[in-house]
């Protein structure tokens, strides 16, 4: 979590990150709201898409085709991609958008969508010509299903998340292994949390389960070679079969 402090000047001065921004177009794109699962009642987070690869390069490859087409209709302009890869306000810029507003429980949501999106910023030294807007207000109401709902207590309060007690943190960053009280907290899902999406309103839609996965009893006994195979291109890899290794052992004693 220190990397949150550490670019914090980065994040306030997009600048920084390419000379001369001028512009800054944010796209969402929608993810599945399928949960990836395991036939004996595992999951992972719906972002995963798994079997599909880790969104990243998809992401990136779509900006890059927009980006590209910013360069031509300004000659000379420069452009830079971001998918998760700088430090950036993501979710303010694309609340700055107009098209949503960010919820008590901190997604970006599009009312007539919800909040199973990705974000992609395009940079650009462009000075693309902007209709004055205004920001949505905030849709939330008396509701605080999310807040209720978090198991950790990460959602301290309206707007607010204490990331270090975050499950999407603890499963996928956090390199010590969990405890067994946050594996209790975990439920099902050993990669991942999508709970304070999933209680949300604004994503009040029928979200089937798909048998993608391994029996837990097989993550037990995969070797790195094949999770590596199996997963080494998808969002899995960026925790490593050790990490949710120990993030099923924790949770297992648990869940039966
Ligand atoms: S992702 Fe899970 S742990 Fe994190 S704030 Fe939402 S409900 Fe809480
Ligand atoms: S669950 Fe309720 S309070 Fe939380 S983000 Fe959705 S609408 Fe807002």
């Amino acid at each position: 979590m220190l990397w949150l402090a550490k670019h914090r000047d980065l994040r306030e001065h997009p600048h920084k990150l390419l000379e001369n921004c001028r512009t800054i177009v944010t796209l969402v794109y929608p993810y599945s709201a399928i949960k990836p699962s395991t036939p004996d009642g595992f999951s992972v987070a719906r972002y995963t898409e798994l079997p599909k690869t880790d969104y990243h390069n998809r992401l990136r490859r779509l900006g890059k085709d927009l980006a590209e087409s910013i360069k031509k209709w300004y000659p000379g302009s420069k452009t830079r991609v971001c998918v998760d890869s700088a430090p950036i306000l993501e979710r303010s810029l694309a609340y700055a958008s107009i098209s949503g507003f960010i919820g008590k429980n901190n997604m970006f949501i599009i009312p007539d969508y919800g909040s199973y999106l990705f974000l992609i910023e395009i940079l650009t030294s462009a000075d693309l010509p902007l209709l004055p807007t205004s920001p949505m207000k905030n849709k939330c109401g008396s509701c605080s299903r999310c807040i209720e709902a978090c198991p950790t207590g990460a959602l301290e309060r309206p707007f607010s998340i204490d990331a270090s007690k975050c499950l999407s943190y603890l499963t996928i960053e956090y390199k010590e292994e969990v405890d067994s009280i946050t594996g209790e907290q975990m439920g099902k899902c050993f990669f991942g949390c999508d709970i304070c999406q999933e209680v949300c309103p604004f994503n009040d839609r029928k979200s089937a389960k798909e048998f993608v996965l391994p029996q837990i009893d097989e993550w037990l006994r995969m070797t790195t070679e094949e999770f590596d195979m199996q997963f080494g291109r998808t969002a899995l890899a960026r925790a490593g079969l050790k990490k949710i290794r120990s993030n099923i052992q924790a949770l297992r004693p648990h869940s039966r």
